[in-house]
C-alpha cells in the first residue's frame, strides 16, 4: 500500500476573544461587522471598551457598520516571519479606516495593489468552523 505524506502548514494565530471583543468577533463569524457606538455622541469607535472613548459616557451599543473605507497605512510583507503564512507571501497589512471613522488592523486579500487612499470593503475567511477574520479586498484607487 502506498504511504503518503501531506504536508500541512501550521495553523496561523487566532485571535485572543475577551468579553470586551467577543460581540464584534460574533458578528464576523456572522459576516457582518459591528462596532461599539456610543449613544450620547453616536460616534464608533474601535478597539471595543465598555467606555465611550470621546466622551466617556458608558452608553454604548454595538451596531452595524458598512464594512467599506479606505486604505490609511500598509506594509507588503515580502519576508516569512511566522510559517503559517508561507503560502501568502507576499502578503499586506493595512490600517483601513471605515467609513465611520474607526481604523482596524487587517491583512489585504488580492493582488499586491494596496495604495494610501484606496477604496475597501470586507470580505471574511474562515480560520476554521469557529473562527473568522475580517479581511478588506481593494475596490477602488485613490481619489
Ligand atoms: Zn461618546
Amino acid at each position: 500500500m502506498e504511504s503518503r505524506t501531506i504536508a500541512s502548514r501550521p495553523t496561523r494565530p487566532h485571535p485572543v476573544i475577551t468579553p470586551e471583543t467577543a460581540p464584534f468577533w460574533r458578528s464576523v463569524h456572522e459576516h457582518r461587522l459591528s462596532l461599539p457606538r456610543c449613544s450620547v455622541c453616536s460616534g464608533y469607535f474601535f478597539p471595543p471598551s465598555p467606555f465611550c472613548p470621546r466622551c466617556w459616557s458608558g452608553s454604548v451599543l454595538w451596531s452595524p457598520v458598512s464594512g467599506t473605507g479606505i486604505i490609511h497605512s500598509f506594509v507588503i510583507f515580502r519576508r516569512l516571519y511566522d510559517p503559517s503564512f508561507s503560502d501568502l507571501l507576499p502578503y499586506s497589512v493595512a490600517l483601513v479606516e471605515l467609513d465611520e471613522g474607526p481604523r482596524l488592523l487587517s491583512r489585504i486579500t488580492g493582488p499586491i495593489e494596496a495604495c494610501v487612499g484606496a477604496r475597501v470593503e470586507v470580505v471574511y475567511e474562515e480560520l476554521d468552523d469557529e473562527t473568522t477574520l475580517p479581511l478588506f479586498r481593494v475596490t477602488g484607487s485613490a481619489s
